[in-house]
């Protein structure tokens, strides 16, 4: 017998739960299928503040807020002995001052017991292996951890499977990325030397090179994240056995600023290294579905906008397929998928200006421009659909323009002084 529902999620991250938990809100039948069993390590721990209006949106920030994560209320840059420091609180526009750093593994299980516990039907050990369409209906075949398999109809289908981008390879819609290719390794050490007070929960990346920096995400129950990211020729050469724990620790040693903390000490699990991790889509909805989070585009990890971009397009989608579902007539292109290449574009220059150096300039150039700094700490609060912010509205130009000024004063002030 084949099962019936309004809506299928395909996978149980962020972008799965908020859509799900929005849906609940409006008394719609939902299935989750999750093809692990939570608990599950998964790399996205800094988050951005943008992400808690989504959160608020779909009730889940109750939940959040009784787990007692660290609460980031910014993020430092490092590059030797120049530092600059994002607080959220002083920001362009309106929005939200602070947000957490998260263990995704204890992060995802309370949104997914929060899904359940608004009524969603949340499956796990259930991984999706095929999806076939009839007009705007789906049938979708599960696998379950026996090797059984069943189907389930659906009116309306999410896929929010991330790296799993179930419907991208399905339907052949994946495309390469636009970004060149990067590689990351991370772990997570008990911190056990974490300096009392602010420094020690201080979210940080350190700049190892222009395109090579290290993470440090303090969390709440002492253990840290750190992780490496870096062009992926540079990161393979960091081993020469293909070691993930050697990589790491030599990584760590380029780091003056962390190498004391973290430098001997051992891992809670193997190095998980992620290779070529950006991707996008050619397409990001079709009748019947829509991708979301991960499984559309992932850019780059460097301004943490992954989850905030998996939590935007999962509420979007689910108010999409409501008022689908409820026979009103909705265009996925002008409110789906251009909505959210908008926000795209402009944190894929921030990543493209991050590597080439440019971006650098304006956040370590001294005397800090406050002007400037509450601009682009709107953006790396994942507010990058507010038009007035300049630094939104000329992503393309600002970033690029400015940068170049301050090259042309330093190189004017250097022969000057010859
Ligand atoms: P996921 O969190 O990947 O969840 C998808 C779920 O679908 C998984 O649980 C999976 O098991 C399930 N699934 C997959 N296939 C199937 C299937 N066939 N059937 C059923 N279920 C399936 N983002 C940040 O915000 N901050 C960061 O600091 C950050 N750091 C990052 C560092 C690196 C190196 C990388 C590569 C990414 C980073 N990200 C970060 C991005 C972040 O990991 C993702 O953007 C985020 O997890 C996307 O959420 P999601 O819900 O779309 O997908």
């Amino acid at each position: 017998m084949i099962e019936n529902t309004d809506v299928l999620i395909i996978g149980a991250g962020p972008s799965g739960s908020v859509a799900a938990a929005y849906l609940r809100q409006q008394n719609i039948n939902v299935i989750v299928l999750e093809k692990t069993q939570f608990p599950r390590i998964v790399v996205g721990e800094s988050l951005i503040p943008r992400s808690m209006d989504h959160f608020e949106e779909a009730g889940l920030l109750s939940y959040l807020i009784n787990q007692n994560f660290e609460k980031k209320p910014g993020a430092r840059f490092i590059r030797g002995e120049q530092i600059c420091v994002f607080d959220f609180s002083q920001k362009f526009g309106e929005g939200q001052n602070w947000t957490w750093q998260v263990p995704r593994a204890d992060f995802d299980l309370t949104l997914a017991n929060a899904i359940v516990d608004k009524g969603a039907d949340l499956r796990y050990n259930e991984e999706v292996i095929d999806v076939k369409f009839e007009g705007k209906k789906s049938t979708t075949t599960v696998k379950k951890q026996n090797g059984e398999t069943y189907q389930i109809n659906a009116k309306f289908l999410i896929d929010a499977s991330g790296y799993g981008r179930v419907l991208p390879r399905l339907l052949q819609i994946d495309s390469p990325s636009q970004l060149n290719p990067h590689s990351a390794i991370f772990t997570h050490i008990d911190d056990i030397r974490r300096p009392e007070g602010r420094e020690g929960t201080q979210i940080s990346f350190d700049i190892i090179e222009t395109e090579v920096w290290l993470w440090v995400i303090p969390f709440s129950n002492g253990k840290t994240s750190v992780g490496i990211v870096g062009p992926t020729d540079y990161i393979n050469q960091l081993t020469t056995n293909q070691d993930a724990g050697e990589a790491l620790q030599n990584a760590i040693q380029k780091s003056d600023f962390y190498v004391k903390r973290f430098g001997d000490l051992p891992y809670e699990f193997n190095p998980i290294w992620l290779k070529n991790y950006s991707a996008a889509v050619t397409k990001m909805f079709g009748d019947g579905y829509v991708l979301t989070g991960n499984s559309t585009e992932f850019l780059d990890p460097v301004f943490s906008s992954g989850v905030c971009f998996a939590t935007e397009s999962g509420l979007k989608a689910a108010k999409l397929a409501v008022k689908e579902l409820n026979g009103e007539d909705v265009d996925w292109q002008i409110d789906y998928e251009d909505y959210m290449k908008d926000g795209i574009n402009v944190f894929t220059t921030y990543v493209k200006e991050w590597y080439t150096g440019n971006l650098q300039e304006l956040f370590f150039h001294q005397p800090e421009n406050p002007d400037v700094k509450e601009k682009i700490c709107a953006v790396l609060a994942g507010y990058v659909w507010n038009k007035e912010n300049p630094f939104v509205k000329k992503h393309d130009s600002v970033i690029r323009n400015m940068a170049h000024l301050i090259k042309m004063v330093k190189e004017m002030d250097d022969s000057s002084t010859k």
